[in-house]
């Protein structure tokens, strides 16, 4: 009451000398409001709860004390079964809430009543163009609207409340292998969004649009186009002596990648804009800025940076590069914190990020000098990070220049991905989903871009492809581990670690109530003691959760919501049975709310379906079935899992009932016949005869894990 009796009361005196601003004049989120959303406790108004992203709220009556009272309020089932990634926001006691498909939910945050949903109607056939599966990360709201990110890169905005759409506006050239998955952040009246795809062929940026009409003010490319002359901004010159391949411009152009895809932050002090830049296109640097010594030449600018731009113009300001010359994925799109903490004796303000590539970093916000960055994972890429602020190479690791395959760690999954952390300030903690996950990189020699379809990374990711032995793959995915680590940003140590059955665990909420809440792949929605990492309190969820859980108030009365729902890069690339040492993690999405004194159960688990692993006998010549494999990498295992084992969230190819006909394998891979279930025709990319020997490669895959699943038929033969 007294914030909006304040708002009004300002409103009127401007009003009152002609001088009514737009955010004085208008009902709903304002910029006065976005920027003291920290103040707000009951509602949550922004992606990571205020422009500093540190997803802590102060609420406190759920607490160490009193969580184990903690019981469902009510839930709701979505309608879509692919990972759910968005953090929901609340506003005026609505909670509204972004699912897999780019859907948008609108509910009664007290009771869950729904109150409207809205179905983009994204085409099936833009999941292909998805790195990571068809998730979205969340909205931004600004006056009486929602904004919502498209995977098929349109912004769109709402009627807070109806659902019914305002306008849209496409951000994206469709015809390339752009997808939108994060949340907008709006800063003035504009609305910021990037975009993903650099694994496909893209060249990455970040743009602002109006909200009154989606126009777009400005973009801001992360990566140069090839053709910088005089009149190309400062900052993009400067990065194109940092490249020098010829996949920038010309035939062989596949835009370079950077993308923009997840993280931003904001301090309106100093009015930056923070966005963190993925990985190049293609990872291999061999293909980007072939023979470079490492010494600044080919660090290709800005990939894997943080850069601060004025959000008003897109002006750049400065960044931070976390791996120069990158070529393992590692993007620096990772969850951005800003916070102000003493640091050797001298108050700092600080951003903080756990970017792929091991390293814990903290920077100063104002002017982009490195303060110190030390690793949060195993990590042999590198030995340290030096005092300049670069990091000291192992050789070995540094696959574009060997040619030759390496185990590095951390992954192309890296030490931490989208999974939002949370900062505590009041432990001075930042809460990091962590895992290790280690990835045999193998350089693709005389590798050529295909601008049509599949994954354009100059590596063969068949190349780690497990044997058809169960112990041996029961040992690899043994080292793959999940953690959750409390890191002292001044110290940069752990303070405390939480270890796991599996990765991928979700993203995080700490709270004034000396609480981390988490979901995992183990299906338990838990609460920690925020100091000291002791498990409080925990929920049987029935299904992974990788999302971020959001806490607020109705009536005084505190709320933790959590959107359930297993998926994402891992989830669909990782073996089924061994994704977790637990078994295999359903997806059985769901919106889960819970409050003191509640007692609300889930209905029983559905059975987990499963077909018989069935497959023709393998007649194909040696031959055929190399080619199949080399192709179902590039093209296949994105979504179906590399050496085609069978994720819990897509089709398991090995069982499919096309297998045994060569007319109906080519029907759905080469004509598309179920695009709009998200599998398009590849006839653009490979000729008849290598789809086919696609077909050989599964049917060999599945008759190898069919020997291993049931031994005694071995022994019958
Ligand atoms: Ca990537």
């Amino acid at each position: 009451m007294l914030r909006t009796g304040l708002a009004l009361a300002a409103s009127l005196t401007l009003a009152g000398c002609g001088m009514l601003g737009a955010d004085d004049a208008q009902d709903g989120i304002t910029q006065a409001q976005l920027v003291s959303a920290g103040e707000n406790n009951a509602d949550w108004i922004t992606h990571g709860r205020t422009y500093s992203e540190q997803r802590f709220s102060p609420l406190d009556e759920i607490s160490t004390e009193t969580v184990s009272g903690l019981g469902l309020a009510w839930f709701a089932d979505m309608d879509t079964a692919r990972g759910q990634e968005a953090t929901p926001l609340v506003i005026d006691g609505r909670l509204y809430v972004t699912t897999a498909w780019s859907k948008v939910k609108a509910y009664d945050a007290a009771t869950g009543e729904p109150m409207w949903d809205y179905d983009p109607q994204v085409p099936g056939e833009t999941a292909v163009k998805a790195c990571c599966d068809t998730v979205n990360r969340g909205l931004a709201a600004w006056g009486d609207r929602l904004f919502l990110g498209t995977l098929d890169g349109r912004l769109v905005a709402l009627d807070r409340d109806t659902g019914e759409v305002e306008w849209e506006t496409v951000t994206v050239d469709q015809s390339q292998s752009y997808t939108v998955t994060g949340a907008p952040r709006i800063i003035d009246g504009k609305i910021i969004i990037g975009n993903g795809g650099a694994e496909f062929g893209v060249r990455g940026y970040i743009a602002a649009y109006d909200v009154d009409n989606g126009e777009e003010l400005w973009r801001f490319y992360t990566v140069p186009g090839g053709d910088e002359g005089e009149d190309a901004p400062e900052y993009l010159r400067k990065a194109a002596s940092t490249w020098s391949g010829d996949v920038l411009g010309g035939e062989d152009s596949i835009g370079g990648g950077g993308t923009v895809w997840d993280s931003m932050a904001y301090d309106p002090e100093l009015d930056l804009l923070y966005i963190g830049v993925g990985n190049g296109s293609p990872w291999n640097r061999a293909y980007r800025s072939p023979g470079a010594d490492g010494t600044g030449e080919g660090d290709n600018l800005y990939l894997s940076s943080i850069v601060a731009i004025r959000p008003d113009t897109g002006e750049y300001v400065w960044h931070y590069q976390t791996t120069p010359g990158e070529t393992w994925d590692y993007t620096a799109t990772q969850h951005i914190i800003l916070a102000d903490m003493d640091i050797d004796g001298a108050q700092r303000e600080v951003l903080m990020q756990a970017p792929k590539n091991g390293f814990f970093y903290v920077i100063d916000r104002a002017t982009g000098e490195f303060i110190s960055a030390k690793p949060y994972v195993s990590v042999n890429w590198a030995s340290e990070i030096g005092d300049d602020g670069r990091p000291v190479e192992n050789a070995e690791a540094r696959i574009d220049k060997t040619g030759k395959p390496a185990l590095v760690t951390p992954g192309a999954l890296g030490g931490h991905n989208w999974h939002p952390m949370a900062y505590h300030p009041g432990e001075n903690l930042v809460y990091i989903p962590a895992f290790e996950a280690a990835m045999v990189y193998a350089p693709e020699e005389n590798w050529k871009p295909d601008r049509a379809r599949g994954f354009n990374v100059g590596f063969n990711l068949g190349a780690g492809d497990l044997p058809p032995d169960l112990g041996i793959r029961r040992e690899v995915y043994g080292t793959v581990k999940g953690r959750l680590t409390a890191w002292d940003p001044v110290k940069q140590e752990a303070r405390w670690t939480v270890e796991f059955p599996g990765p991928w665990n979700g993203g995080l909420l700490a709270t004034g109530g000396g609480l981390v809440f988490q979901g995992n792949s183990s299906s338990e929605f838990s609460a920690y003691n925020a100091a000291n990492g002791d498990k409080l309190w925990s929920f049987p969820a029935q299904t992974g959760i990788v999302a971020p859980p959001i806490t607020y108030t109705v009536d005084g009365e505190q709320y933790v919501a959590v959107l359930a729902g297993w998926g994402g890069a891992y989830a669909i690339t990782a073996d089924g049975e061994l994704v977790n040492a637990q078994g295999p993690v359903r997806n059985i999405s769901r919106l889960l709310v819970f409050k003191l004194g509640a007692d609300g159960a889930l209905p029983d688990i559905p059975e987990l379906a499963r077909l018989p692993l069935d497959p023709p006998p393998s007649r194909a010549s040696e031959e055929t079935i190399a080619l199949g494999g080399e192709k179902y990498a590039r093209y296949c295992a994105v979504c179906h899992a590399p050496g085609a084992v069978g994720s819990t969230l897509l089709p398991d190819l090995r069982r499919s009932g096309t297998l045994g006909n060569r007319r109906s394998w080519l029907a759905v891979v080469n004509d598309g016949i179920l695009k709009d279930n998200g599998m398009v025709g590849f006839s653009d990319s490979m000729n008849e005869e290598e789809i086919d020997a696609i077909r050989a490669y599964v049917i060999h895959r599945a008759n190898e894990d069919k020997a291993i699943e049931q031994p005694e038929q071995i022994v019958r033969r």
